[in-house]
């Protein structure tokens, strides 16, 4: 027994994102060694992504209370601005990286189009988006998952709270109560982060059912012919994170180590890479932000949620990648204003699009509409979006957060002297705990 405890400590002293890393691994060889009975495992993998669902709304309630306390309309507007506009040109720039890299491997080449079928998507109307921000009843936006309103109710009670409490004329009891309100937020949001490191445990064994049932459904001769597809898209979107995530966001304008911004947000990382849902990796995304990136809840609880549903930089890339993929197809070349048209619907499609798995896959329909290219080709590449996909979905919560690092810095909301800044990020609870 004793023997069997000290594995056990052992095995929860490797932080939890090498022991997640590591099932990720096993899961796709047993996936593709085993087969399609290897797909019985999916509820097992299906469990991780509901449980950390669960934490989506409690999260962002919690945690954008406490910041909208500290959020004056003119500063909202200001951090909102910025994020915003980060988020808008790291869109773009991700479109033309993809479109720049399949351009010149041209993935497409060798390939027949053959048994697709072609699927249809309508444009997301721009007057229904920026009137769904705006929750005609707000229990009935948290109940279905849908974070902008939610966003916009918490901030405009959060502010009034604020305001409530600053006046004059209210008497003692009603001061003490909005205390308590912040209280709750802040005990809230401790206990939420604390269920994250909890789920993450479990994921060790999720991630290797998701994983497992992947492989095993898709299998290496369905995933061979596409091999080109999925390198040129992991190229584009390593070049992107490179350049300008890392590069760009992290170094030049945070002036901080890659490095060490990539030892805060890896959990993060690693959860968007298996479970390919920004949102359902929203709590550990926030959790990342918190306790190992130590920024503030001023900017992140209210930049992580709306980036987890407007900044979709792997989503929009991966439409620039695609679009040629599909010219090359059908033996035709994409001329520069077809490109730039590629980039303008991606962009503006990334904005109304959830962050859930397959968003990408329904959103090419748009593009290729727009191209006058064949439907048939989100068909013929359905089978290998649930590879493409992770990469795109990593490359939307590094988007995230490196945009939401350097917005903290300029309005002094980040401490660059802990965290993961200046050592070991924090994980899940020590094992003797
Ligand atoms: N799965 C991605 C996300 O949740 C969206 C996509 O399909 O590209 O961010």
């Amino acid at each position: 027994m004793s023997t069997l405890s000290t594995y056990w400590s052992r095995y929860r002293s490797v932080p939890i994102v090498y022991r997640i890393g590591t099932a990720f691994v096993l899961g796709s060889v047993f996936g593709l060694v085993v087969g399609q009975p290897a797909t019985r495992l999916q509820p097992l993998g299906d469990l991780f992504v509901q449980l950390l669902s669960m934490l989506i709304i409690p999260i962002i309630v919690f945690t954008l209370l406490m910041g909208a306390r500290r959020l004056t309309p003119s500063k909202l507007g200001r951090i909102g601005g910025q994020v915003v506009g980060l988020y808008a040109i790291t869109s773009g720039l991700a479109v033309a990286f993809g479109l720049l890299v399949a351009n010149v491997i041209n993935p497409g080449e060798n390939l027949q189009l053959t048994g697709g079928e072609a699927m249809e998507a309508e444009a997301p109307d721009i007057v229904d988006v920026i009137l769904g921000i705006v929750p005609g009843n707000v229990i009935g936006s948290m109940a279905a998952g849908d974070i902008l309103p939610v966003i916009f109710f918490v901030i405009v009670f959060g502010y009034a709270l604020a305001v409530v409490e600053e006046s004059d004329q209210v008497s003692e009891q009603v001061n003490e109560g909005i205390e308590s309100f912040y209280n709750l937020a802040e005990a809230g949001a401790e206990a939420m982060f604390k269920i994250v490191w909890g789920v993450m445990e479990y994921g060790v064994l999720g991630v290797f059912a998701l994983m497992a049932a992947v492989f095993g459904q898709a299998g290496v001769d369905a995933i061979l012919p596409f091999a080109l597809l999925i390198l040129t898209l992991l190229l584009a979107v390593t070049l992107h994170i490179a350049v300008v995530h890392l590069g760009g966001l992290v170094m030049l304008l945070a002036g901080q180590s890659p490095i060490k911004f990539l030892r805060g947000g890896r959990d993060a990382l690693v959860t968007a890479l298996s479970i390919r849902s920004s949102s359902g990796t929203l709590p550990v995304t926030m959790s990342d932000a918190d306790e190992n990136l130590k920024i503030d809840e001023s900017v992140y609880s209210f930049s992580l949620p709306l980036g987890a549903t407007i900044n979709m930089d792997g989503t929009a890339l991966y439409q620039g990648v695609a679009a040629i993929f599909a010219a090359n197809l059908v033996g035709v070349s994409l001329t520069l204003p077809e490109q730039f048209t590629v980039v303008v619907v991606a962009v503006l499609a990334s904005i109304g699009a959830a962050g859930v798995p397959g968003t990408g896959l329904i959103m090419l329909t748009l593009v290729l509409t727009q191209l006058g290219l064949p439907l048939e080709v989100v068909g013929f590449v359905a089978g290998v979006d649930p590879i493409l996909d992770r990469m795109r979905t990593m490359t939307n919560i590094s988007g995230d957060l490196s945009v939401t690092t350097v917005v903290a810095k300029w309005n002094n909301a980040i401490d660059f002297t802990s965290g993961s800044w200046v050592g070991e990020p924090r994980g899940p609870a020590p094992a003797d705990d």
